[in-house]
């Protein structure tokens, strides 16, 4: 079986750039895509695609920002994140989930703000509760934004009132609106 080019850094993830300046082979967790392009992490010079070499290399943005979760590095997956202009549609909504963690950890409520409010739309029942519960806590504490934070616990009663997390909004007590 042919096996796929391996990072530098990383021999069990594939690679699918390489440096122009270093040389190094980069996975999605070695690369830098917060300017719009994908450039080495370690000296910042933009890389190529590994397949054709001088092609303008780009990077889907769901697929780094898997890799950063699946290595626990939630602040660059958070950062990843912040930087995209839209919520890319192939990002699975669990791995909002930890995006909004790490952002929220980052002292980044708005953009954690705008993972949970992705990953409330999910078919999963489970996530989208906790994206709520999530969201409804953020409009309280950090965003200080209690008109959406109702709005939030108001969906989570109405849409999954036998759920854990609306249990657990139920106990929240937002201010009345007004
Ligand atoms: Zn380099
Ligand atoms: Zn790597």
């Amino acid at each position: 079986m042919e096996r796929s080019p391996r990072c530098s850094r990383h021999p069990e993830d594939a690679a699918a750039w390489r440096c122009r300046a270093c040389g190094t082979a980069l996975c999605p967790a070695c690369t830098d895509t917060s300017g719009g392009r994908v450039r080495c992490a370690e000296c910042g010079e933009v890389a190529g695609l590994l397949t054709s070499p001088g092609s303008e290399a780009t990077l889907d943005p769901a697929e780094a920002i898997a890799v950063d979760v699946r290595r626990g590095d939630l602040r660059a997956a958070a950062a990843r994140f912040a930087a995209l202009p839209a919520t890319p549609t192939t990002l699975p909504a669990r791995l909002l989930l930890q995006v909004a963690k790490g952002a929220g950890g980052e002292g980044a409520p708005a953009v954690a703000a705008r993972a949970l409010r992705s990953a409330a739309r999910s078919r999963d029942p489970a996530i989208a509760a906790e994206a709520l519960l999530g969201l409804a806590r953020l409009c309280l504490d950090g965003l200080r934004r209690p008109a959406e934070a109702r709005a939030a616990i108001d969906e989570l009663l109405a849409r999954f009132p036998e759920s854990p997390a609306a249990t657990q909004a139920r106990a929240l007590h937002p201010p009345p609106a007004g």
